[in-house]
């Protein structure tokens, strides 16, 4: 169950129903201020904040002000690099299926290219739009991906098409996120594929363990909307992909033991590494710490499948298809 709140004079219309609504999900962000609404009509959630220039912001100010650990110290792209690098087995699971020798490959917000880097060698070309500066110097640096730091639309791949366009946790930055996932079906070729991942509205800590303070951590003044399944596939209808095109995935990206560490303490863990991995308990004695390790990934994994039963895992990644 969604959580919210109503507050005396509290109401904003929505952003693609223009209806008014009064449901507050939050008036207390993780960084910056804003009040986040629900449209119950479209189960959108939308950021009421302030207006800022999106390219000139994540050119220079997002790595400062965003970062991987709880103490918000400033990161670097080669840590985050180091970092997420090792994270990325779920969407390739999902993508490589699809990756062969003439694959043509895009893609939006590769940030370091913690994703990419993992298909290299593997594709005839991969092209990757990033505005952070500082990633984009790393990734011409480090790789031999195409790169540009403009949007679609101004960027040298804005005549091309390719087989996959793969967005991770970008749409839901997005001021219109209508006319990205349009951007999205420009740049694929008939039969092409994308994949985009954002945040869950329905994330279990959220909604179903109600942890207080993770609301304040979820909630944050750089995610203008947030999506459920049903909003995100309407966003995707109206950039006009079709409705037997696209397929939800539910996927966890956090274990059990983060989630029991919310629970227990109303906070985060230290750093994002220990819940992002597999379960592994070391202790002076061998043979119990191989049981309990074995016993709490075997919990985990019945956890993780709950949720995507239950359609309440932290993401959502959608599976486009462009007509031929
Ligand atoms: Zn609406």
């Amino acid at each position: 169950m969604l959580h919210y709140t109503h507050q005396d004079g509290l109401t904003k219309p929505c952003p693609r129903c223009n209806k008014v609504s009064d449901r507050v999900l939050t008036a207390k962000l993780r960084r910056g201020e804003g009040i986040v609404y629900h449209c119950p009509s479209c189960d959108l959630g939308f950021l009421d904040g302030k207006a800022f220039d999106v390219k000139a912001f994540y050119e220079s100010e997002y790595r400062k002000s965003v970062s991987h650990k709880a103490d918000h110290a400033a990161t670097h792209a080669q840590e985050m690099f180091d970092i997420y690098s090792r994270f990325q087995s779920q969407r390739l699971k999902h993508i490589l299926p699809y990756i062969s020798a003439e694959t043509e490959l895009l893609e939006l917000g590769s940030s370091s290219g913690q994703f990419l880097h993992h298909l290299q060698g593997k594709t005839q070309r991969l092209c990757a739009i990033e505005l952070d500066l500082d990633c984009c110097d790393f990734m011409a640096q480090n790789f031999e991906f195409e790169i540009s730091s403009d949007f679609f639309s101004d960027s040298p791949f804005a005549d091309q098409t390719f087989d996959i366009v793969c967005s991770f946790q970008v749409l839901e930055h997005t001021p219109d996120p209508v006319a990205f996932l349009k951007d999205v079906h420009t740049a694929l070729k008939p039969g092409g594929r994308a994949f985009i991942e954002v945040p869950n509205l329905y994330d279990p800590l959220l909604n179903t363990w109600k942890v207080p303070s993770y609301n304040q951590f979820y909630y944050h003044a750089e995610h203008l909307f947030y999506f459920s399944q049903k909003s995100l596939k309407q966003a995707c209808l109206d950039a006009g992909f079709h409705e037997e095109a696209m397929q939800i995935c539910f996927t966890q990206d956090y274990n059990l033991l983060n989630h029991l560490h919310w629970i227990m303490n109303d906070g985060p863990q230290g750093t994002c590494e220990i819940g992002l991995s597999d379960i592994k308990i070391d202790g002076q004695d061998p043979d119990l710490s191989l049981w309990l390790t074995n016993q709490l990934s075997a919990l985990n994994e019945a956890y993780i499948k709950k949720l995507q039963e239950t359609g309440q895992t932290s993401n959502l990644l959608i599976e486009l298809v462009k007509e031929q």
